[in-house]
């Protein structure tokens, strides 16, 4: 068997390459020449647990030899036990499961614009912000401001508009143009560059919302369940959405996502308005309350937040010495490190050297490790990132 030529068998969608990965365990990857990476991109923050974690695992041979699909005309113990974690767990009272963060976010601005419009026709407007990320279909892509990923598929859907992030004045001033129906915000933009909310905007538009009956929508799918270092990234600015989308971590590798409302946004929605074949996918949601109930404890986001500040001082460290490294930015175990010039020479020099990292927009790199990375492997990394900007 080849490996080298397999791109042409795929959809030119993705820049891969390299021998493909055939096992993981713990921190580490390890490809098909048995060549062992350190895992600081996890999937883009699926693999919270790291890989081949032993419940998962476990739980994974239990439920997948008991029952792998049921229609969603029925119900399994799994969804039922995974949507009273979520409810427990955050600021909600119902929930809808499905597949991606994508399908999550579509359907939030479906049920939004539901619920807007039993106060008027014209209240369908979504806005959402500079550099924000929600998805690929074209309610989540609509939202999407980089024009970038947008660019060749228009027409978007109509009533979608951006606003600048992090700017009150500007964004209160379009929000008085259209009758809006909902704001839909990640508190920490991951693929947009590592831009954490400023807690007054926050702020400003959760009045703002609350003032003009808008659905609030935080769309938590990179930076919610334990990224942060608190469960939801919206516990940071004690701050809460009436709309929340969960799902890269959540189906602990399996496709899982979740949208969390809270009870008034859904009065409306009845049997038949929205729906999926495979949503709430028993094997999913099981796994999912492995994650969930492990990562929900608060001992475990306390060493989060402990192992966050240490990897950030660590690339502080590293920063005093490489003029290359212009910032530091980030919250718990989600943190960018912006350069001089585009990354993606850096990021390939890591990979060769054995440490998987991410890049996000505006020259950012991510750092995102398992949540329960140590402060050892913390060392490995950052001293790989060290040598890759010292050899380049
Ligand atoms: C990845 C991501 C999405 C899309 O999720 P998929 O599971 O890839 O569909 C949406 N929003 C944010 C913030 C993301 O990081």
């Amino acid at each position: 068997m080849t490996t080298l030529n397999y791109n042409s068998l795929f959809v030119n969608t993705f820049s891969r390459s390299g021998p493909p990965f055939v096992k993981g365990k713990g921190m580490y990857l390890y490809d098909a020449a048995g060549k062992k990476f350190l895992d600081f991109g996890t999937g883009i923050a699926v693999n919270a647990l790291g890989h081949a974690d032993p419940l998962i695992v476990k739980e994974l041979k239990k439920q997948g030899s008991s029952l792998l699909h049921v229609s969603n005309h029925y119900i399994t113990p799994s969804q039922i036990n995974l949507a009273r974690l979520l409810i427990e767990h955050s600021f909600g009272d119902r929930v809808f499961l499905c597949n991606s963060g994508t399908e999550a976010n579509e359907g939030a601005i479906k049920f939004a614009r539901k619920w807007a419009r039993t106060f008027s026709e014209e209240k369908y407007h979504v806005l959402s912000f500079s550099d924000c990320f929600h998805g690929r279909t074209y309610g989540a892509l609509s939202a999407t401001a980089q024009a970038h990923y947008r660019h060749g598929f228009e027409p978007m859907v109509p009533g979608f508009h951006y606003a600048p992030f992090n700017d009150s004045k500007t964004t209160l001033k379009l929000l008085e143009r259209h009758e809006f129906a909902a704001i839909m915000v990640e508190p920490l933009q991951a693929e947009g560059g590592v831009n954490v909310i400023e807690e007054e905007f926050l702020r400003n538009l959760r009045n703002y919302a609350d003032e003009n009956r808008i659905c609030l929508i935080f769309d938590e799918v990179q930076c919610g369940m334990g990224r942060t270092g608190t469960l939801w990234c919206y516990e940071h600015f004690g701050i809460e959405p009436d709309i929340m989308t969960v799902a890269k971590p959540l189906g602990g590798g399996i496709p899982l996502g979740a949208i969390v409302c809270r009870e008034e946004m859904v009065d409306c929605i009845k049997p038949g308005d929205h729906g999926t074949t495979f949503g709430g996918n028993p094997l999913a949601c099981a796994l999912g309350c492995v994650v969930l109930d492990r990562i929900s404890k608060k001992s475990f986001l306390k060493q989060v937040r402990v192992t966050g500040d240490y990897l950030s001082k660590k690339l502080y460290a590293v920063k005093a010495k490489h003029p290359v490294v212009k910032e530091i930015r980030g919250l718990g175990l989600l943190v960018g490190v912006r350069t001089a010039v585009d990354p993606s020479p850096i990021v390939m020099k890591c990979r060769k050297l054995g440490l998987l990292l991410i890049k996000a927009e505006h020259n950012t790199i991510r750092f995102l490790p398992p949540l329960i990375v140590s402060r050892e492997d913390i060392d490995k990394a950052t001293a790989i990132f060290e040598k890759a900007l010292r050899q380049l």
